[in-house]
């Protein structure tokens, strides 16, 4: 019997897997996908889960497939700029940002796994449909039981072991914002290392690189256009898939409210090839994740909206406490319950600063004053607020040097 069964190899998973390992203890890792198929777009490691990775021995790893990045810039829809800030070790940080794609980060961490764990740790193509948390078992859709000491479910916004333990939760809760995504080959702005999100409460574009570019002068870059389509708190126009395909035609159509200047934002979303479209959805926090020596961890525990960079790093965040208390405490469940006690509060808070727009809210409150643009930022909020909004989400979420 594996000492640790974690459900979905996903990005929470697979670092679970890894830093369970370093701690000698034994786990098997339950996927439904294939673990082959590079998924999503961009994302962000900042230097607070970077330090898990570095200790894991895999963030050098992770900074070659994507991109230090050395600043952030926060501006109006219009181009003004809001707020400028120099990012992971530009900003003094040991460790760096690390913007990069979602998809090559699952497969850098997946072959890591099988490499260090050999090839049995990883049971793709396994979709639990059943969960037994009292026994730590998970059945799995082909009908076999498979039993560990400790049952995780990392298995994302949509988990069957968050459903099991709170049977009746429902869907995930839709802000009223439709998001499309894609990423593609485009000229290096700034350098290459830069990361911008313009636009405020109804309108929003991000744009930042993930990776090395095919060709000579071009970074893979990521880009966002997030608009209001709906009520938030209604429900989501459709269930939140990260592989919906998008029509081209719906960010297109919206990308005209934005003005970058030296940003082509017109041009890298027509050169996409393909774009994927959700709601934005998350959950609200849960009273408790762990019930005896069964658990939850990242996206399952606590979704949250891409506001702030901290979806995968509060799940890698997770996976070094999880690890960390399996490996001193007496037995799984007292572990359990200890792992809960210290991630549980700050990440709901999180939760729900990322609610009210995260490091975004710099923005959302520029917009909300001077909704046509400005001449004098200094006009419009001061410096202390925007450090204000900037600093006390960074601490919350652990994000500090
Ligand atoms: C396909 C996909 C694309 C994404 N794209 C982006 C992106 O572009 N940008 C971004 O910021 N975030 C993206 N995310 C979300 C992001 O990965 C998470 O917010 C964050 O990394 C936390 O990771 P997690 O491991 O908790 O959850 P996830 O990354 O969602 O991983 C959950 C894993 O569990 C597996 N799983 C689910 N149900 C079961 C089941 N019943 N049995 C077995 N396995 C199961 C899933 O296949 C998945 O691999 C994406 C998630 C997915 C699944």
């Amino acid at each position: 019997m594996p000492d640790v069964v974690v459900v979905g190899g996903g990005i929470g998973g697979l670092v679970t897997a890894l830093a369970l390992h370093r701690h000698g203890i034994g786990v098997t890792v339950l996927e439904q996908g294939s673990g082959r198929r590079e998924l999503g777009v961009g994302l962000n490691v900042l230097p607070h889960a970077g330090r898990v990775l570095d200790e894991l021995g895999v963030l050098d790893r992770v900074a070659e497939i994507g991109v230090r990045t050395a600043e952030m810039t926060y501006a109006h829809r219009l181009g003004m700029p809001v707020l400028r800030r120099p990012v992971g070790i530009d900003a003094g940080f040991a460790l760096p940002q690390v913007s990069c794609h979602r998809g090559r980060l699952q497969r850098l961490l997946l072959d890591t796994v099988l490499e260090r764990l050999g090839p049995d740790a990883v049971r793709t193509g396994a979709r639990v449909t059943g969960v037994d948390p009292g026994r730590a078992r998970a059945t799995l859709a082909t009908g076999e039981v498979v039993e560990g000491g400790v049952l995780v479910g990392a298995d994302g916004i949509h988990s069957v072991v968050r459903d099991r333990l709170f049977p009746g939760e429902g869907p995930p809760r839709w802000n009223g914002v439709a998001m499309w995504r894609g990423a593609t080959d485009w000229p290096a702005f700034r350098g290459g290392r830069s990361m911008i999100v313009a636009g405020g409460n109804d309108a929003k574009l991000v744009v930042y690189p993930i990776g090395p570019g095919s060709r000579p002068g071009t970074v893979l870059t990521n880009w966002a256009v997030c608009i209001r389509t709906g009520e938030a708190g209604t429900a989501p126009p459709q269930r939140q898939d990260w592989a919906r395909v998008a029509d081209p035609a719906d960010p297109t159509r919206h990308a005209h409210r934005f003005r970058l200047g030296e940003i082509d934002h017109h041009g890298l979303i027509a050169a996409t090839a393909e774009s994927y479209e959700f709601p934005m959805c998350d959950r609200d926090p849960l009273p408790h994740w762990t019930d005896g020596r069964t658990t939850l961890l990242g996206d399952a525990a606590h979704p949250m909206f891409p506001m702030g960079s901290n979806g995968a790093g509060q799940a890698i965040l997770d996976a070094e406490a999880l690890a960390r208390h399996l490996a001193t405490g007496p037995d799984g469940a007292t572990a359990l319950a200890a792992y809960q006690d210290e991630r549980l509060p700050v990440t709901s808070e999180v939760v729900l600063r990322n609610r009210v727009g995260g490091p975004e809210q710099v923005i959302d409150e520029v917009e909300r004053r001077a909704p046509d643009g400005f001449d004098r930022l200094a006009d419009v909020i001061t410096d202390e607020e925007l450090e204000t909004i900037f600093s006390g989400y960074h601490r919350v979420s652990g994000n500090t040097r």
